[in-house]
């Protein structure tokens, strides 16, 4: 993508000025990362909780303490706003922090388990660190995607190997730089950089992957883990769909389509990306859109702005491909639909569209830019019709005053997760999972979950008594052989009995 050779230089998006290199770590390199990670791993699991917690605690205040730096680095790489960095990303973080370092031990806790049959055995479950976790992460949150996600599985026990985006690396490196002065021991927490083949790399040596990317990518991930049967978790692309009924509150539904489509210019994987509205409210809501796009400042990320610039140039292009499209399929563009030509960087202007329809690029495939197009729907039999006609399935909102029939429509929606009223928020709310359905990806970030996921689950089963021998065990007889014949009459023929042994 970028310059060919054994360094990649990141570019500033937004002033197109060089703002660092990194360096590409090649086989031996990325192995090397992973041993000394496995090393490192038993003395950090045998750490107890609340010792992991203090170092993550310590780390939060370095966070803090050096947030300016931090969002000079990330809105340099990414051309975000800085706005964008201390909510989406720095609160983000700091919240995943608290939320992980408080609440780990308890969810991690043994499980005691009740045998319904077997009460002569003590059972319970427990969650063990999986070693050296691999974390591969997209560019448009930097921070979030790689140490965020970092951080459960640090909890958990494990040591995690971080594969940023080439496009975006300075922030991990960065984060994991305060990550040593805040007393990680070294190895637990690594950062290496370079492009996919350095991703695939770890995928060969880490004991597990959690992978945030597109389905394109993801899907290789999975096959190459599949190679070594290594657990994967994939968090991939969304075409979220939003739909407004006739009764909902339009100033909120108009605002929030604006923002959920626009945030860090379109680049989330839960943006709204399409818009279906009940007739008798299509023109007003699209009225109300229109007037709020026109109203966005968009400009370098230095600048009091909303919207920054794009991050990554070939997101450009496809932006550019899913209007043209759109256009030459019989939409209309009510704002925008072009280049910034006033900025020197990677800025596409705030885009509506309308007269859309499920023929065109812009309703079916991913835009990840920042781009609305609104489609008029009959009634909402039709809207969940084409929410649901996608092979993405992450998130997706439902805009009603009659929050009964909003719950309803939610449940027959293809989609991880939606909001009633709200969008974008459920990936926020750490406490409940978050992740896809259909080719939006496997496994689930945030919630139990979350941290589950970095763990293996291993049942101990002890025997109560301590009887010489059991009914199971040799020597089989005539006796035991009709004993049984009749247990499995008494026990499970239909009748009373059912209800006791299920
Ligand atoms: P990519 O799939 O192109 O890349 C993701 C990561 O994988 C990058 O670090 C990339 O490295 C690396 N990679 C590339 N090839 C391989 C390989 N063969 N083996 C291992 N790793 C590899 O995605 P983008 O970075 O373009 O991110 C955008 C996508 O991410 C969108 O589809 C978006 O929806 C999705 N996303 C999903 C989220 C979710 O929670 N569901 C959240 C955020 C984004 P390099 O960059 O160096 O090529």
């Amino acid at each position: 993508m970028r310059v060919a050779t054994s360094v990649i230089e990141i570019i500033n998006p937004a002033t197109q000025q060089k703002v660092g290199e990194v360096p590409i770590y090649d086989r031996a390199q990325v192995q090397a990362a992973v041993e000394s990670a496995r090393k490192a791993q038993g003395a950090w699991a045998a750490y107890s909780f609340r010792r992991r917690a203090q170092v993550l605690y310590r780390y939060r205040d370095l966070l803090i303490d050096n947030k300016e730096r931090i969002a000079d680095v990330l809105t340099g790489e990414t051309g975000k706003p800085r706005g964008d960095v201390y909510t989406v990303e720095l609160f983000y973080l700091c919240d995943s922090i608290g939320f992980w370092a408080s609440r780990a031990r308890k969810l991690l806790a043994n499980q005691k388990i009740r045998p319904h049959l077997l009460k002569n055995k003590s059972v319970y479950s427990s969650y063990l660190p999986i070693g050296v976790v691999g974390i591969i992460g997209a560019w448009n949150f930097p921070l979030n995607l790689t140490i965020g996600d970092a951080i459960p599985a640090l909890m958990a026990g494990n040591s995690v190997v971080i594969k940023p985006s080439e496009v975006t690396p300075l922030s991990a490196l960065l984060a994991a730089e305060l990550a040593a002065a805040a007393g990680f021991p070294p190895g637990v927490l690594q950062v290496i950089t370079g492009r996919g083949e350095t991703g695939a790399h770890l995928v060969d040596f880490a004991d597990m992957i959690h992978f945030t990317g597109s389905i394109a990518t993801g899907t290789k991930v999975a096959e190459r883990a599949a190679r070594a049967l290594k657990p994967v978790t994939l968090e991939l692309g969304g075409k979220d769909p939003m739909i407004v009924l006739r009764d909902a509150d339009l100033d909120r539904a108009a605002n929030a389509a604006v923002w959920g489509a626009l945030v860090n210019s379109g680049q989330v994987c839960v943006s709204v990306e399409r818009v279906y509205v009940e007739e008798p409210v299509y023109q007003e809501f699209v009225n109300r859109v229109v007037r709020l796009v026109k109203g966005l400042r968009q400009g370098s990320s230095e600048a009091d702005i909303d919207i920054g610039a794009m991050t990554f140039p070939p997101q450009v292009e496809k932006v550019e491909r899913h209007v043209a499209d759109a256009i030459a399929h019989g939409a209309k563009v009510l704002t925008g639909g072009r280049r910034n030509s006033r900025l020197p960087g990677l800025f596409y202007e705030p885009t509506v569209l309308i007269d859309v329809d499920h023929s065109m690029k812009a309703l079916r495939e991913e835009t990840f830019g920042p781009l609305l197009p609104i489609m008029k729907v009959r009634d909402e039999e039709e809207a969940i019709r084409l929410a649901n006609d996608s092979v993405y399935g992450l998130s997706a909102s439902v805009w009603t005053k009659d929050i009964a029939r909003g719950r309803a429509l939610a449940h027959r929606l293809e989609s991880g997760g939606v909001c009633v009223n709200d969008c974008l928020v459920h990936y926020l709310t750490i406490d409940a999972p978050m992740g896809g359905r259909k080719q939006s990806g496997l496994g689930r970030r945030h919630g139990p979950e979350g941290i589950r996921k970095y763990c293996h689950q291993q049942t101990i089963v002890v025997d109560r008594f301590g009887m010489k021998t059991e009914l199971l065990w040799y020597p089989w007889s005539p006796f035991k052989t009709r004993l049984f014949s009749r247990v499995l009459n008494l026990l499970f023929r239909s009748g009373w009995k059912k209800r006791f042994f299920g």
